[in-house]
């Protein structure tokens, strides 16, 4: 089974440092829906694997964030697209869950709810903490340049090995190649 570990914010949609609170915020990045079908296309489950802390500070609710997936999930459909599964953590940036990248909770669901290995499974991000907590767990880290993802390339502390594309589009191309 092929799977790949999608970032939400800065990856599929553009991200906002005063956090995506509403549908009416959540932008597509051009590309983003299509190479997402076109991962399907060729085989690939593509399941989310989102920090939003924003719900565990009060900025929003579940509801609120439901309806933003739901959004998602329906851009997608439109595109001839689907996603597998979205996890999330909602927990607050201070919070010692397991869940919240860096650490690797929610792949560790994936595996589970898949039954599938995480070695060399791809996860793509824009941000340092979403290759840390894939690589935690044998994963292969891809990261895109949109987003955050243009500070992070300079981060010191990018895992060896990272692969670097523009955006997503161009992942899924190399991907389906
Ligand atoms: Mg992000
Ligand atoms: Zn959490």
């Amino acid at each position: 089974m092929k799977i790949i570990v999608l970032d939400r914010d800065g990856v599929i949609n553009f991200d906002s440092d005063q956090f995506i609170k509403s549908p009416e915020e959540w932008k597509p990045i051009p590309g983003s829906l299509e190479a997402i079908a076109r991962l399907n296309e060729a085989g690939w489950r593509v399941v989310v694997a989102s920090n939003q802390s924003g719900v565990g500070r009060g900025l929003f609710d579940m509801d609120t964030l439901n309806a933003i997936n739901e959004k998602m999930v329906k851009a997608i459909g439109q595109k001839g697209g689907r996603l597998d599964a979205v996890f999330f953590c909602p927990h607050a940036a201070d919070s010692t869950c397991a869940c919240r990248k860096p650490k690797p909770g929610m792949f560790l669901e994936i595996a589970e709810r898949f039954n599938a290995d995480l070695k060399g499974m791809p996860v793509v991000g824009d941000s340092l903490r979403d290759l840390q907590a894939g690589v935690a767990v044998g994963c292969k880290p891809y990261l895109v340049l949109t987003g955050k993802g243009a500070k992070t390339q300079l981060d010191p502390d990018l895992p060896d090995g990272t692969m670097i594309y523009p955006d997503l589009a161009a992942v899924a191309a190399e991907l389906t190649a």
